[in-house]
C-alpha cells in the first residue's frame, strides 16, 4: 500500500519499509547514486529518494516530470529534510516527454495561467489548493457546530437576484432558433425552460425559503458574473458561501459573520502551518501577523455616514470624489482598512438607493439595514444584510427599483406566510483564500479560472 509523503513527514515512519509514489522534482546525479525528489501533493516538501545505481533501472529515463514508485526505508536525512528513503525498488509509472513546461526555474504567475492543467503540481498552486482545502472543510465545520443544514441552492435561475443584470444566459436556442418578436425582443416561449433563464449570481432568495423553515442554513456553491471586470479581485464564476438566518438581526448578523472569519483563519493558522510559512517566505511578508492580527482584534464597526466623513476628512486624492450617496470604491473600501483602521472594518447602514431592494429599511427611511465586511488589500470581502421582512415596504421597493412584482411573487409570499426578522451574508470565497495566501490576483487561487476572454481547460 501506498503511503503518504505527509504521513512520514507527520507520523513515525522511521526505520520502516513504505512505498511511495509522486512525480520527480529534482534529479542530481552523482558518481555511484542519484539525489530524486519526488512530491505527491499531500504536503509541501518534497521527499528525498537516494537511488544507488546499482539498482536495476534506466536512469535516463527518470526526469522532473517523471512519474514514480519507491520502496525503500525511511532514514534520518543528515541533510536540510529531515526524512530521506534509501530506495530499494523504484518502478518507472510514466515516462515525461522533454517538452515538459516545469523545468526547474521559476515560473511566472502570468505564463502558469496558459498552462492551467500543469499548473497544480507547482509548489505554490500545491499549497493553495490545500489551503483552499482547509478553508472549505472549516467553513462547514464552522455552521454544522452550531447547527445550521448545508442546503443546495439551483444554478439555472429564472430571477435576478438583484437586478443588476450581470447574468450568463442559459439557452438551448440557436442563432437560427430565436425568432424577433415585434418588439425587438426574443421569443424565449420556444426556448427549453420556456422563458429566459440565467446562471445564478446569488442562491440567497432560495435561501431565505429555506430559512424560513429550518431556521438557519447555509449554502456553498459557483455564482456567476457577466460583469466585464478585468480586476484582480473579480472572477466570473466563483464560489460564494452563503448563510440565511431567522431570528437574526443585522448586529447579530455581523457578530456571526466576524466570528465566523475569525474561526476560518485560526484553523488554517493551526492545520496549515506549513503552507503559511510557505506564503509568509516567498509571497507576501507580513503575512503571518496579519492572519494572527484577525483572530486576535475586534474589527472596527462603523456606518456608511461615519465612513463618508472619514474619507472626507482623508489627507489622500480618491478617483472618485466622496459624498454621501456614492456606493464605496474599491480605493475607497481599501483606505478604510489598510490606511485608516489598519484591520478589518465593518461598514453598515447604507444609502437605500445603492443597494439591492430585499435590504432592510431603517427608521430613518433613507439607509437600509445592510453590512459590508473590508478587509485590508481585498477590499470588500463579506456583503450581507437584515431582509425586508414587512410584506408591504418590499412591495413598494419592488416597485421603487423597477422590478416585475410578478416574478416576486413567491418572495413576497414568505412575508405573507408567517414573516420573521432574518439577516444573511455572502462570502467570496476566492477573495478569502486571496487574503490567506498572501496571492495578489484572483486567478491564481481557483483551480480553473474563468473571466472575460477566458474560459480554456
Ligand atoms: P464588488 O463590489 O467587489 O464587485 P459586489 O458588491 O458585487 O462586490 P456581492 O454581490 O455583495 O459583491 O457579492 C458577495 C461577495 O462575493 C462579495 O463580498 C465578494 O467577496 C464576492 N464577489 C462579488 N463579485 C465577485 C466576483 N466577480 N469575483 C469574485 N468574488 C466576487
Ligand atoms: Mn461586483
Amino acid at each position: 500500500m501506498r503511503t503518504l509523503i505527509k504521513d512520514i513527514f507527520k507520523k513515525n515512519f522511521l526505520n520502516k519499509t513504505v512505498t511511495i509514489c509522486g512525480w520527480v522534482k529534482t534529479v542530481r546525479t552523482q558518481k555511484t547514486f542519484s539525489f530524486i525528489e519526488i512530491n505527491d501533493g499531500s504536503f509541501l516538501s518534497n521527499m528525498q529518494i537516494i537511488a544507488s545505481h546499482s539498482l536495476k533501472l534506466d536512469f535516463e529515463k527518470i526526469k522532473i516530470g517523471t512519474s514514480l514508485s519507491v520502496t525503500g526505508e525511511v532514514t534520518e536525512s543528515p541533510g536540510i529534510q529531515k526524512y530521506e528513503i534509501k530506495a530499494e525498488k523504484i518502478n518507472i509509472l510514466g515516462e515525461c516527454d522533454k517538452d515538459y513546461p516545469l523545468q526547474k526555474k521559476k515560473h511566472s504567475f502570468e505564463f502558469l495561467r496558459t498552462i492551467l492543467h500543469l499548473r497544480p503540481r507547482t509548489n505554490t498552486q500545491g499549497a493553495i489548493m490545500r489551503i483552499r482545502n482547509s478553508l472549505a472543510f472549516a467553513t462547514h465545520k464552522f455552521f454544522q457546530e452550531r447547527d445550521f443544514l448545508y442546503i443546495q441552492t439551483p444554478i439555472i435561475t429564472s430571477s435576478d437576484c438583484e437586478g443588476s443584470g450581470e447574468l450568463f444566459r442559459v439557452t438551448t436556442l440557436g442563432d437560427k432558433d430565436s425568432k424577433k418578436l415585434k418588439d425587438g425582443s426574443l421569443d424565449f416561449s420556444t426556448d427549453f425552460f420556456k422563458k429566459p433563464t440565467f446562471l445564478t449570481v446569488s442562491g440567497q432568495l432560495n435561501a431565505e425559503a429555506f430559512a424560513s423553515s429550518l431556521s438557519k442554513v447555509y449554502t456553498f456553491g459557483p455564482t456567476f458574473r457577466a460583469e466585464n471586470s478585468n480586476t484582480s479581485r473579480h472572477l466570473s464564476e466563483f464560489w460564494m458561501i452563503e448563510p440565511e438566518m431567522a431570528f437574526v438581526d443585522i448586529n447579530e448578523n455581523i457578530e456571526i459573520a466576524e466570528s465566523y472569519l475569525k474561526y476560518i483563519i485560526k484553523y488554517i493558522l493551526e492545520n496549515n502551518e506549513e503552507e503559511i510559512h510557505f506564503f509568509e517566505k516567498f509571497i507576501k511578508k507580513g503575512l503571518l501577523e496579519k492572519l494572527n492580527q484577525i483572530v486576535d482584534i475586534t474589527f472596527e464597526k462603523i456606518t456608511y455616514t461615519e465612513a463618508i466623513d472619514i474619507l472626507k476628512k482623508a489627507d489622500k486624492k480618491f478617483e472618485f470624489p466622496i459624498k454621501w450617496g456614492i456606493d464605496l470604491q474599491s480605493e475607497h473600501e481599501r483606505y478604510l482598512s489598510e490606511e485608516h483602521f489598519y484591520k478589518p472594518v465593518v461598514v453598515k447602514d447604507y444609502p437605500e438607493e445603492i443597494k439591492a431592494f430585499y435590504m432592510r429599511l431603517n427608521d430613518d427611511k433613507k439607509t437600509v439595514a445592510a453590512m459590508d465586511i473590508l478587509f485590508p488589500k481585498i477590499g470588500e470581502i463579506i456583503g450581507g444584510s437584515q431582509r425586508e421582512e414587512r410584506f408591504h415596504i418590499l412591495q413598494e421597493k419592488i416597485k421603487k427599483k423597477n422590478l416585475e412584482e410578478k416574478d416576486y411573487k413567491w418572495y413576497l409570499d414568505l412575508r405573507r406566510y408567517g414573516s420573521v426578522v432574518h439577516s444573511g451574508f455572502g462570502l467570496g470565497f476566492e477573495r478569502l483564500v486571496q487574503f490567506v495566501t498572501g496571492i495578489d490576483n484572483i486567478r491564481d487561487v481557483i483551480p480553473f479560472p474563468r473571466y472575460p476572454s477566458h474560459a480554456e481547460f
